[in-house]
């Protein structure tokens, strides 16, 4: 036994998609990799975000940044329709995730943990199944119980959801809209009526909106209906903007939910670089938006090849769909392994209800086309 607390030393860590070390994703498929595993936006971001990378000067760097990000907030302030104190910014998605988890999930009595019936949820975090495999790992870490509800064999919310969740005692429900990894869309309708039900409940629910830049409509509706004190939203600028590797995400919620996350963050989460860039970012939101309509158009392309080929591919709002390989043909970790072995990454994740379907990122023109050939081989 090591030294760290036992539910670490049991914890299974994190699995990231594939990172190929072999270069540049390849353009027209002349021998480079095509890397359509880890949903990120093929084109780079604007010049403007390089600009203001690039004119980060020392005396910058020497200082410590701005706290909470203010003139960023301010900025997506305005973008949002809400005030800069509904803002938190993050050291990426993934960070607001484990804040959240950490402000608002109770941990288990690690001393009264083998008194505890096993099986009790109350305090814990909620999510549906299958979603994002980082959410069970973060309550882990924070060791905290975990309700997972089952979607529906379309991947949608069953009409149960909030009040499973609600009777479980869970205080936090993450729920990622558009769905990964199915690209799936709610309602507002529905999102709205399980807010308010968990809120009766005296539960927090984030909406995770990683993939909302793909999207034909956001819940920043409920963010800003008043009456729904307990709604948080995430972005990122990892997907959308074609930042993955800035890291830099923010939440948008209610300004006493944000001002508890405030109280928990590190001093200086997110840096001077970060901070720049993903200002520039949200200023040049319509440069982005060239790349997301690039995207969608090619969805629904890939979406009609693949449909064409037999797989089943349900309709995504995403950067990427889901495809089910036809019957009768090879499985869906065959054609992950060839399609590998001819340095084309998809993402194939051996569990239940996705042991038979691939993950695959929307890419340029190119890439798609090198995925498509590579798939009759
Ligand atoms: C990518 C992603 C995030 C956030 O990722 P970061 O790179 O940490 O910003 C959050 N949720 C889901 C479902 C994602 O796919």
């Amino acid at each position: 036994m090591g030294y760290e607390r036992d539910n670490i030393g049991r914890l299974a860590a994190y699995a990231p998609g594939e990172q190929p070390t072999t270069g540049a994703s390849g353009g027209a498929g002349g021998g480079g990799v095509v890397k359509l595993n880890t949903n990120e936006n093929p084109y780079p971001p604007c010049d403007a975000v390089l600009k203001a990378i690039a004119g980060v000067t020392g005396e910058m760097l020497r200082r410590y940044p701005q706290p909470s990000a203010l003139r960023f907030r301010q900025v997506a302030a305005a973008v949002h329709g809400v005030t800069p104190e509904h803002i938190i910014a993050t050291n990426g998605g993934d960070e607001l995730l484990r804040m959240v988890i950490g402000v608002f999930c109770q941990p288990r009595g690690e001393l009264t943990d083998t008194s505890t019936p096993s099986g009790t949820t109350a305090g814990g975090l909620a999510m549906a199944e299958p979603s994002y495999s980082l959410y069970p790992v973060l309550a882990d870490i924070h060791n905290t119980p975990l309700l997972r509800v089952p979607l529906d064999d379309n991947f949608g919310l069953t009409a149960d959801f909030a009040d499973r969740v609600v009777q479980a005692g869970c205080k936090l429900a993450i729920l990622v809209n558009p769905h990964a990894p199915s690209g799936r869309l709610e309602s507002l309708a529905t999102l709205r009526s399980i807010a308010a039900t968990l809120r009766r409940g005296g539960c927090v629910l984030l909406i995770d909106e990683a993939y909302v830049d793909f999207a034909t409509r956001d819940a920043l509706p409920l963010v800003r209906d008043e009456a729904l004190d307990n709604v948080l939203l995430l972005r990122t600028l990892s997907k959308g903007y074609s930042l993955a590797g800035l890291r830099f995400g923010y939440g948008i919620g209610h300004p006493r939910l944000i001002a508890a996350l405030h109280k928990a963050r590190d001093s200086y989460n997110v840096d001077v670089l970060a901070q720049a860039a993903a200002t520039a970012a949200l200023e040049h939101r319509d440069e982005a938006r060239k790349t997301w309509e690039k995207v969608i158009a090619e969805r629904e392309r890939v979406t009609m090849e693949l449909r064409g080929r037999g797989f089943v591919v349900p309709e995504s709002q995403s950067n990427f769909v889901l495809a089910t390989p036809p019957a009768g043909s090879r499985s869906a970790k065959e054609i992950y392994e060839s399609l590998k072995a001819g340095n084309i990454f998809v993402r194939y994740f051996d569990q239940d209800r996705l042991r038979d379907k691939l993950r695959i990122t929307i890419g340029t023109v190119e890439q798609n086309e090198v995925l498509l050939r590579g798939l009759e081989g």
